[in-house]
């Protein structure tokens, strides 16, 4: 494994990388992926078994351009409507698969395909380059806290990944917001880096995720620190470091996520800091309250499954 800055020859060898089925590390405005090429099911096993991703959970195919999105996918009116709103950037449509550009195993077998045009200047820059959709899930082991820095992401995936493209910080920190639109209704399968309020306000209210789909795990624990979490707690207990939200209480050991309490931030530095607190050695971490809004959603969203029961 190793880690390039994005330079025009880096950016190069890892389009080729890619094309020749390897898997490169890369980064996106959400959090950094795992890219491989989304046709090739050998490249796409890769994904799986380098995260310990179970086989049922389908992978993004991240496209350059919505021209490229069409290719892969049936766009209905919504569809072209939130692309036109919020492409490029941090929103996943899943929408009817048209066969090409993934292979089954990257979508885990459904007709479906989760489709995004990222807006990071270098995953796009890759993207082009490579001319085939490209599967990148968080390059973290499944289950764990997602990578936002190059650093992150060799630490804990290291030789299992050919290359890591180094863009430094990912500037939104918490993954896309995913609607699903192969039904009647949109439905909200993933609050993300897009704000469901903007969603809502272009195309009317989303429809809550109902637990029987696709979306397997979408419950179950993720994101998950080695410590133990207590959410909306306003100031820590002994033996808890503290993870603040518009500032410390006194005299409390921790980090804040964004002391002038703005959420933008606090997704940027969400983590990081719980990573941080990890390595501090840490064994259980207050959470301070987190308003349900905008960003706030998604950032709930991480820390109710970072707190969620372990098997
Ligand atoms: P991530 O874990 O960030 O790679 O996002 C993957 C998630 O996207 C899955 O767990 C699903 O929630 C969603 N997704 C991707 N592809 C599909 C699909 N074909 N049908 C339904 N959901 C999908
Ligand atoms: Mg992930």
């Amino acid at each position: 494994m190793r880690i390039l800055r994005p330079t025009r020859s880096a950016l190069a060898r890892a389009a080729a990388c890619l094309r020749d089925g390897g898997l490169v590390a890369l980064p996106t405005e959400t959090v950094y992926g795992l890219g491989a090429r989304a046709d090739d099911p050998r490249a796409v096993a890769r994904i799986y078994a380098a995260k310990g991703r179970p086989r049922f959970n389908p992978l993004i195919a991240h496209v350059p351009d919505t021209a490229a999105a069409r290719r892969i996918a049936t766009f209905d009116a919504r569809a072209e409507l939130l692309a036109r709103a919020f492409w490029p950037g941090p929103l996943t449509l899943v929408l009817p698969a048209r066969g090409a550009g993934t292979c089954a195993a990257a979508r885990a077998g459904l007709d479906s395909v989760g489709v995004r045009v990222p807006a990071h200047r270098i995953a796009r820059a890759l993207l082009a380059r490579v001319g085939v959709p490209i599967a990148a899930p968080s390059a973290n082991p499944s289950g764990k806290l997602s990578p936002t820095r190059a650093l992150d992401v060799a630490r804990a995936l290291g030789p299992r990944v050919d290359l890591v493209l180094d863009g430094g910080p990912c500037p939104v920190g918490v993954e896309s917001t995913i609607v699903d639109l192969t039904g009647p209704r949109a439905r909200l399968l993933r609050p993300g880096g897009v704000p469901v309020e903007a969603i809502a306000a272009a195309i009317g209210d989303l429809a809550a995720a109902d637990g029987t789909i696709k979306a397997p795990g979408m419950l179950a624990s993720h994101y998950a620190p080695r410590a133990r979490l207590r959410l909306d707690a306003r100031r820590p207990e002994p033996g808890e470091a503290y993870l603040g939200f518009g500032g410390l209480p006194a005299d409390s050991a921790g980090l804040d996520l964004s002391p002038g309490g703005d959420l933008a931030e606090a997704a940027r530095n969400l983590f990081g800091h719980l990573r941080a607190l990890d390595r501090a050695g840490a064994a259980r971490i207050a959470v301070a309250p987190i308003p349900s809004r905008g960003l706030g959603l998604a950032i709930r969203d991480r820390l109710a499954r970072a707190a969620a029961p372990r098997d």
